[in-house]
């Protein structure tokens, strides 16, 4: 009984690791390049996320700074869809445009929802 156990989690952990995702930046052939940013995901599709981070913009008419809010569309690979949730704070990366919305692609989790 335990060899069959230990043989099935073997298995998913090489499901784990790897992914049949053509657009996935480990595993694929997509190549990274460009801006990169951090920021929470506020949205969670399959295969794409929603993440949003401000910055701070300079208004020259007023001569001071505002904070302004920026929403990025960014695919998720298979291989990280169980990984990342909402609220999560995330890095990604940009890449070829994956479709009209879609050229970023996500490269790691930097902290948990739950942790501070
Ligand atoms: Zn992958």
């Amino acid at each position: 009984m335990k060899k069959k156990t230990e043989i099935k989690m073997e298995k998913e952990k090489i499901v784990e690791t790897k992914c049949n995702d053509k657009n996935c930046h480990i595993h694929g052939n997509l190549k990274v390049r460009g801006k990169a940013f951090e920021g929470k995901v506020t949205k969670k599709f399959h295969k794409r996320i929603t993440i949003e981070f401000e910055r701070i913009i300079y208004i020259r008419k007023y001569e001071r700074y505002a904070k302004s809010k920026t929403k990025i569309h960014a695919r998720l690979p298979i291989c990280m869809e169980n990984e990342i949730n909402i609220g999560d704070l995330v890095k990604v990366q940009e890449c070829r445009p994956l479709s009209k919305i879609i050229h970023f692609v996500v490269i790691k989790k930097i902290k948990d929802k739950d942790k501070k």
